[in-house]
């Protein structure tokens, strides 16, 4: 039995895109975390990065680091820890990302206790707002870090273009390792990881514009759709089409247009709005919000238009396709990385691995 609706995985492109990122970060001396939480750390996917060159993994979940433990890659928290899953932090990571000094010093302690020494990058809050220490209160912390004996001060990051939508620039990231040399100076001491943000740092590299001292990044969506984050261009040579989603049709009918009777709110409490008064060719797909971002997706057949999701329903126009549909057709659509997290997260979604 063929199940749907199915998340289709090109692990051979997987690689490809991996050994390509990896070749454009070394020309600047650039590390790569392979950021893995677009796919919830799934082990076939990981390990086509694996084989593409990532030798440092990371995530924001703890349950998805944890299911790669016999990896000996080095394994990172992307999210900032919870001060109550330190002991799960330790046992299954061997670094972290963090901004809270009293997170530091409970991994301090329970670091003691596993008889481990963990390694933590600092964050500084450049402008995007989202985590991050402000650079005026960055020497403090760093001075009380390093006083602890079980937690090792590895380097300073930046997260950019997730909240505010901030670019990484040569400014914003020149700040950044201008304050790893003064850090440096100031403690001397050396900090082995500058780690100049996700995806959306891509752009810099090309454009010859990453700073010197930055010598990590982590990419995830890069990898996966073959994105850089910052203008959300495609990066040259890479591959776009790596996950595709399918569902299959279980009602067309041709109906109205407009709902007929006083118009309430959605099953998620918004009013709907609604253009056109023709009858038109609908069909149902069997996927839906628990399993997809209905905004995130881009149906193939460029003719069919996406009306609306449920929770479990998925409404398409398809009068203008030349296709012929019918019920139990199935329907293929590519992803942006919303809809990619949400069909990796979601149980119902079967995954369909290839090595073509
Ligand atoms: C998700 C995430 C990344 C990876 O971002 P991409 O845009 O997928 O490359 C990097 N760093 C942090 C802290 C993240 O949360």
């Amino acid at each position: 039995m063929v199940n749907y609706p199915r998340l289709n995985i090109d692990l051979k492109k997987i690689k490809e895109n991996t050994e390509k990122i990896i070749e454009i970060c070394s020309k600047k001396n650039i590390a790569v975390m392979g950021v893995t939480k677009g796919f919830c750390c799934d082990e076939k996917v990981v390990k086509a990065m694996k084989e593409g060159g990532v030798k440092m993994f990371a995530d924001s979940r703890l349950v998805n680091i944890e299911k790669v433990q016999n990896l000996k890659e080095i394994k990172v928290m992307i999210r900032l820890p919870m001060k109550s899953h330190i002991n799960e932090l330790v046992k299954f990571s061997d670094m972290s990302l963090n901004s809270e000094i009293e997170t530091i010093r409970e991994i301090n302690r329970v670091s003691y206790l596993q008889n481990k020494i963990h390694d933590i990058i600092l964050m500084v809050e450049l402008g995007d707002l989202r985590e991050g220490i402000e650079p005026v209160d960055l020497f403090n912390i760093v001075k009380e870090v390093l006083i602890l004996k079980n937690v090792k001060l590895k380097g300073i990051g930046t997260n950019l273009t997730c909240y505010g939508g901030v670019i990484p620039d040569s400014k914003n990231l020149g700040l950044l390792c201008k304050l790893a040399e003064e850090i440096e100076e100031e403690f001397g001491i050396k900090l082995d990881i500058i780690s100049g943000g996700n995806s959306s740092s891509l752009h810099l590299i090309e454009k010859n514009e990453i700073p010197n001292r930055i010598n990590n990044l982590r990419i995830g969506e890069g990898i996966l759709l073959g994105k850089e984050t910052a203008y959300g261009e495609y990066i040259k040579d890479l591959h776009m089409d790596i996950f595709s989603i399918e569902a299959e049709i279980v009602e067309i009918k041709n109906k109205n247009s407009i709902p007929i009777g006083n118009i309430g709110m959605d099953a998620f409490g918004n009013k709907p709005k609604f253009k056109g008064s023709k009858r038109r060719d609908r069909a149902i797909l069997a996927i839906g919000r628990q399993d997809i971002d209905p905004d995130g997706l881009f149906p193939i057949d460029e003719e069919i238009v996406i009306l609306g999701a449920s929770s479990d329903h998925l409404i398409i126009d398809i009068t203008d396709s030349e296709k012929k549909y019918n019920i139990g057709s199935i329907v293929r659509f590519n992803l942006n990385y919303s809809a990619l997290l949400r069909s990796a997260t979601s149980p119902y979604v079967y995954k369909n691995y290839f090595d073509m």
